[in-house]
């Protein structure tokens, strides 16, 4: 069975982007001696990341730093070439090299990036930005009065009101939350079926993170938007999407509707995220990561301390196996595939805990999971 992670919980919804078994090696640049030896190495970055975006739905692709999502969200915007896969946009196959065919495709799937500043143009005014977003995708209308209110909709759509007040300002003008809605609103000026969100509040002040995602929550509802929502805290999925996806060293590891991962995780990864957490109701002293991961190690997690392992060489079989307080033998050698943990609709984990032939479950005399195809 391949071992390709299907991001979607059940759903009869449109899909709209949808990637298959998408793969990407990045080649490390080679000393002197390797190209002598002819060695090459490379970082294996996203390993068979199988996932759907579905109109009218927030996917959540959570992991931590150097997990690989944000590799997934520039394969998917068609800005690394992929090494293998497929990504098909309304069900059709589709691999663009820049030029006409990476317009086209980009007006229908937009990348929002975590940095607001850095992705505006400091020397150029919110109307410039928006206004060059919508003549490029052919929303500008005809003459100068329909562009004008062409931004000033756009503006409004993203909660920047009255609009004359934002139009002239340059992004040094604008707080960290208001530059991040001009670079929705530039997004949303080519009128896209799909949104890639990287991180879109991660480089924002705590109190103006939830007004930002329930703006992103708003344009999903009433334009039918198909969202993908990367993000390093679980906390901010299970609020903000309908499905969450975990990554881990490159591979999809978890998968679910974000009600039912979240509070019953099943992949021993995902716990350990959860577990790192902050959470409200445990309170101030119980919240820190240094005493959590203590109370992990006290439990005979020792590994919970490790760092994620190297991607130019990462080990076989589960990825997570060196960290995992419930490793086997069949892990380090096997890559598990993804098994239905038949809580919820579209729960799995790639984890051989819930493997049907697995002895440690059957001895705890829980239900075996089915592979899923
Ligand atoms: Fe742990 Fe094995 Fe499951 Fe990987 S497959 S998470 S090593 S139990």
């Amino acid at each position: 069975m391949s071992e390709s992670t299907i991001a979607s919980a059940s759903g009869t919804t449109a899909v709209v982007l949808e990637a298959e078994a998408l793969t990407k090696h990045f080649p490390v640049r080679r000393a002197a001696r390797e190209v002598v030896k002819g060695t090459a190495r490379t970082v294996h970055a996203v390993e068979q990341v199988t996932l759907r975006l579905r109109r009218g739905r927030v996917t959540a692709l959570v992991g931590e730093s150097g997990s690989g999502k944000s590799t997934v969200a520039r394969l998917l915007a068609q800005l690394y070439p992929r090494t293998s896969g497929e990504i098909r946009l309304h069900g059709e196959p589709v691999t663009v090299r820049g030029g006409r065919k990476f317009r086209a495709y980009s007006k229908k799937v937009q990348l929002i990036f975590q940095d607001p500043f850095a992705s505006l143009n400091p020397v150029h005014t919110v109307r410039y930005h928006l206004g060059r977003a919508l003549k490029i995708h052919g929303n500008g209308g005809r003459n100068r009065a329909e562009l004008e209110t062409a931004l000033r909709e756009l503006l409004t759509r993203v909660s920047l009101t009255p609009p004359e007040r934002y139009l002239d300002k340059f992004p040094h003008e604008l707080s960290g939350g208001q530059r991040q809605r001009v670079a929705i609103a530039r997004a949303l000026g080519a009128d896209p079926d799909a949104l890639l969100a990287d991180e879109p509040v991660s480089m924002l002040d705590v109190s103006i993170r939830l007004g930002v995602l329930n703006l992103l929550r708003d344009l999903k509802e009433r334009l039918q938007l198909a969202i993908l929502y990367i993000t390093h805290d679980i906390a901010s999925a299970r609020y903000f999407a309908d499905e969450t996806l975990v990554m881990y060293a490159g591979r999809i590891v978890e998968g679910g509707d974000s009600e039912t991962l979240t509070q019953h995780p099943a992949h021993p990864y995902t716990r350990l995220l959860i577990d790192s957490a902050p959470d409200p109701d445990r309170g101030a002293h119980e919240n820190d990561l240094p005493e959590k991961v203590d109370s992990l190690a006290a439990l005979g997690k020792d590994n919970a301390r490790a760092e994620p392992p190297s991607l130019i060489d990462p080990p076989a079989g589960c990825r997570f196996h060196p960290r995992c307080p419930q490793a086997m033998a069949r892990c380090r050698t096997e890559v598990p595939p993804r098994f239905d943990i038949g809580d919820g609709a579209g729960h799995w984990a790639a984890c051989w805990l819930y493997a049907v032939d697995d002895p440690a479950r059957e001895s705890a005399g829980e239900p075996a999971g089915e592979p899923v195809s």
